[in-house]
């Protein structure tokens, strides 16, 4: 396995390494506790198999989660890990990928994690356009919590806490990640590893924040939310590449991933209104700007130690307060 050829802005400070891994060093010793049928094993089998690609050392790779079952994900990979709190793995994240950009830093979360508990969190992250990649499993469940409905349940969903149907209209996280002007936005499926790595290899290589969206079956509580994209209805979903033609509502256009205004891009994630008719995958943006983490160290450097010492001499000074 050799490291891929393509240009990777978004690995260019992560040292490569000069051995070859392959699928077994990425995946830990640890006992898969997810339930038969998930789809995250998928998921799981798809990033150890594409990880190597990258050529990275696994000591610069890291994954941060919050709470959930896709949460567990840092366990089963002999990578770096951190399975943080609930939420919370964006500002994790941040704060490592700010303060070390030798790190590839990627984030596990899943609908209810990322949307409800954590939706601040994400959007800013989005937003600030900070060097993470961040895979959101979205199963429209809470899994791990046995059944509850979550921020992308479908109108009406039944579930133990809405025991006459939800009256939620439910998120769209590719809507939500294009509103936050996110600079890479991608949504694949578990069932098909080929699609889901190809979106995994274009988010690592590149430079910002990425948010993956992937459709994850949960045979527990929500099975077959998505067989309506699988086997003789896969026709269902709409592959987009960048340079085809899409239309939506009659109006064709040429798929532009690097356009700079994101309502085409949006126009394309409001393509499915619930039914699963046509249900767009693939990348919907990827554009350049600035990274949060490469501005707040620039500024760094130029404050330089003249910086330092305001700070040291902030920490030690003398205005603090007594309460009484
Ligand atoms: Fe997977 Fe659902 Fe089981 Fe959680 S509850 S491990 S999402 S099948």
């Amino acid at each position: 396995m050799t490291a891929i050829d393509l240009p990777m802005p978004g690995l260019r400070d992560v040292p490569r390494s000069e051995d070859r891994a392959t699928a077994r060093d990425y995946t830990s010793d640890q006992e898969v506790r997810w339930c038969p049928g998930c789809g995250d094993y998928a998921v799981l089998k798809a990033v150890q198999g594409f990880l190597p690609e990258l050529g990275l050392r696994r000591e610069n790779v890291v994954f941060v989660s919050g709470i959930g079952c896709s949460s567990r994900f840092p366990y089963y990979l002999d990578t770096y890990g951190m399975h943080s709190i609930h939420g919370r793995a964006p500002a994790i994240a941040t704060g490592l990928a700010t303060t070390r950009p030798d790190l590839s830093v990627w984030v596990v979360t899943g609908d209810g994690d990322a949307l409800s508990i954590g939706g601040n969190h994400l959007i800013h992250a989005l937003r600030r356009n900070v060097n993470l990649k961040i895979l959101l499993f979205n199963n429209r469940i809470y899994g791990l919590t046995k059944g509850q409905y979550s921020p992308t349940s479908e109108s009406g969903k039944v579930t133990k806490s809405t025991p006459m149907g939800s009256v939620d209209r439910p998120f769209n996280p590719v809507s939500l990640a294009l509103g936050a002007e996110a600079t890479f936005v991608a949504r694949t499926i578990d069932s098909d590893r080929r699609h889901l790595t190809e979106v995994l290899r274009a988010a690592a290589a590149h430079r910002g924040s990425a948010l993956v969206e992937i459709y994850q079956n949960c045979p527990i509580f929500n099975d077959g939310a998505f067989d309506g994209l699988r086997g003789k209805d896969e026709h269902r979903l709409v592959r987009l590449e960048h340079g085809a033609e899409v239309t939506v509502n009659g109006r064709t256009w040429v798929h532009d991933v690097h356009a700079d205004d994101p309502k085409d891009a949006f126009a394309l994630s409001r393509l499915d209104d619930g039914s699963m008719k046509s249900v767009p995958v693939g990348i919907f943006r990827q554009v350049e700007r600035p990274t949060y983490d490469d501005l707040v160290r620039e500024q760094l450097r130029a404050g330089g130690d003249a910086g330092d010492d305001e700070l040291a001499a902030l920490l030690r000074g003398h205005d603090t307060w007594t309460v009484a």
